[in-house]
C-alpha cells in the first residue's frame, strides 16, 4: 500500500490534478487503513481518470484488485449530467451517505441524530453481551468505565456528539450499573447526599457536623462551609446586594478575582504538540508535583533537584536555574538564533511583537523543551538516568519534523523561511 500512496503522490503533483475542496489545503488525495480505501477529488472527469488510471499501474504492479462490488462513489454538489457522465467512465454505482469507515458514519456535513443509533445498539449491545446480573456492582462500574464510556470516546474524538445522544448513553450506562439490564424503572438504591449522609455525617445535621477521620476532599468541603460561615456572621459578605443568594455570588466571592494573565495564548495555541502545552499549562501555574511539595507531604526522603541533586527541586530552579535547564536554554538559543530571557519565557513571548510564524516556532520549540526537562526530571528520579542535552534537542528537533514543513508553508517572508530551515 506504501507504493500506491507513492503511485498516488506522484500523479497528483504532476498531472492536472484538481483536490478535493476541503483536502486541497493539506493535499490529501487518500486515506487507507488495511484494505479500506477512500480517494478523494474535485468532482471532474480529468481528476477521477487520473486517480483510476493509478489505482489500475497498482493493480498490475502488485495483482491486487479492486472488488467493484464492494466500492461505490458519492458526489456532493455535482450536477446530475456531469453524475452521470462520472458514472460511465469510472464503471462505479453511486452509494448514499452517510457510508462507514473505521466504525463510524461519514457524512457531507454534520451527521444527523438518527445516525447515531448505530452507538446507542453498540452499547445496548454490549450491556446484554455480558453476564450482567453475575458481575457485583464494583464489577460493572468498571466495565462501564473501561468498556462502555471509551465505545462514545471514540466517536467524541472524531464528531460533537449532540447532547441527546449523550444523555441516553449515560442513562444506559446508568441502568447498567443499578440492574445489569439496559431498563431500570425502579428509583437507584443511593442517591449521592443519602450516601454523604451514612457513610460521613451519620445523621448530624450539616450545619452542627464537624468531620472526624475522614477523606481529605471531605475535609475541604468542611472547611469551605466553615468560610461561608464565618463570613455569613461577620457581614453577609458573600451574599449579593439583593439578598438572593445565587451560586455564582458564593463562588466568585470564594475563588476572588483572579488577575488577567498575559500567558494564556502562548500556552494554549493551535501549533505546539498537545501534551507539551498541558505540560507548559501546569509549568506557569507551578502545579507539577515537584520534590519541594512531595517532600513536604513525606512522601520523599530528601527535596534535592533530581537532576543536579544542588538546590532544592522548586519550579524556578528545575525550570531556569538548574544546570541541565540551562545548558538546554543555550541549546536551544543557538539554534534558533534568538536571545532567550533566563527567566519567564512563556510571558516574555507574549509581550514580544515579532513575526507570527517566528514567534510560534520559537514558542513550540520552548514548550517542547520544558516537556522534555520534565520527562528527562522523571527519568532521573525513576530509571536514574537522563539524555544529553546535544540528545535532547535532536530528538525534539525530530519530534517537530513534519510541524516544520508545515511551518515551512505557511510562512509567506524569505528570511522567515531561512530560519526555519
Ligand atoms: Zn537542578
Amino acid at each position: 500500500m506504501e507504493y500506491l500512496s507513492r503511485i498516488l503522490k506522484h500523479v497528483t503533483t504532476t498531472m492536472p490534478f484538481k483536490y478535493h475542496p476541503l483536502c486541497s489545503h493539506l493535499k490529501i488525495s487518500h486515506l487507507m487503513f488495511a484494505d479500506d480505501l477512500l480517494l478523494f477529488s474535485k468532482g471532474d472527469i480529468t481528476s477521477i481518470m487520473i486517480l483510476l488510471r493509478a489505482f489500475a499501474t497498482f493493480s498490475v504492479a502488485t495483482g491486487l484488485q479492486m472488488n467493484t462490488m464492494k466500492s461505490n462513489i458519492y458526489f456532493n454538489v455535482v450536477s446530475s449530467s456531469l453524475k452521470a457522465d462520472i458514472m460511465q467512465v469510472s464503471g462505479f454505482s453511486e452509494g448514499s451517505l452517510p457510508f462507514k469507515y473505521l466504525g463510524v458514519p461519514i457524512s457531507a456535513g454534520r451527521v444527523p441524530v438518527k445516525d447515531y443509533a448505530c452507538l446507542i445498539e453498540k452499547v445496548t449491545d454490549r450491556i446484554r453481551g455480558y453476564a450482567a446480573k453475575k458481575l457485583s456492582y464494583s464489577g460493572r462500574l468498571t466495565l462501564v468505565n473501561a468498556v462502555l464510556t471509551t465505545l462514545y470516546t471514540y466517536w467524541a474524538t472524531i464528531f460533537i456528539i449532540p447532547k441527546g445522544v449523550l444523555k441516553k448513553i449515560d442513562a444506559l450506562c446508568r441502568n447498567y450499573l443499578w440492574d445489569g439490564s439496559t431498563e431500570y424503572m425502579r428509583v437507584p438504591l443511593v442517591g449521592w447526599e443519602k450516601w454523604v449522609h451514612h457513610v460521613y455525617m451519620k445523621g448530624v445535621h450539616w450545619h452542627v457536623y464537624t468531620p472526624k477521620a475522614t477523606s481529605l476532599e471531605w475535609k475541604t468541603i468542611y472547611r469551605v462551609r466553615q468560610k461561608f460561615e464565618l463570613a455569613f456572621s461577620s457581614s453577609s459578605q458573600w451574599l449579593p446586594s439583593s439578598h438572593d443568594y445565587t451560586p455564582a455570588s458564593g463562588y466568585n466571592w470564594i475563588r476572588k478575582k483572579q488577575p488577567v494573565v498575559n500567558w494564556e495564548h502562548t500556552v494554549w495555541n493551535s501549533w505546539s504538540v498537545p501534551k507539551h502545552m498541558f505540560i507548559n499549562w501546569l509549568i506557569t501555574r507551578e502545579a507539577l508535583l515537584l520534590k519541594d511539595r512531595i517532600y513536604h507531604l513525606g512522601v520523599s526522603p530528601d527535596a534535592d533537584c533530581c537532576l543536579c541533586g544542588a538546590a532544592t527541586e522548586t519550579h524556578v530552579h528545575l525550570f531556569s536555574q538548574c544546570v541541565y535547564t540551562r545548558r538546554l536554554m543555550q541549546l536551544l538559543s543557538s539554534k534558533l538564533k534568538i536571545s532567550l530571557p533566563a527567566v519567564n519565557l512563556l510571558g516574555w513571548i507574549s509581550s514580544k511583537s515579532w513575526a507570527k510564524v517566528k514567534k510560534w516556532v520559537t514558542i513550540a520549540w520552548i514548550q517542547a523543551v520544558y516537556y522534555t526537562i520534565w520527562i528527562q526530571r522523571n527519568s532521573a528520579r525513576i530509571n536514574g538516568c537522563i539524555m544529553h542535552p546535544d540528545a535532547v534537542i535532536q530528538h525534539i528537533s525530530s519530534i517537530l519534523n513534519l510541524r516544520t514543513m508545515y511551518w515551512l508553508k505557511c510562512t509567506k517572508r524569505v528570511s522567515d523561511e531561512t530560519w526555519i530551515k
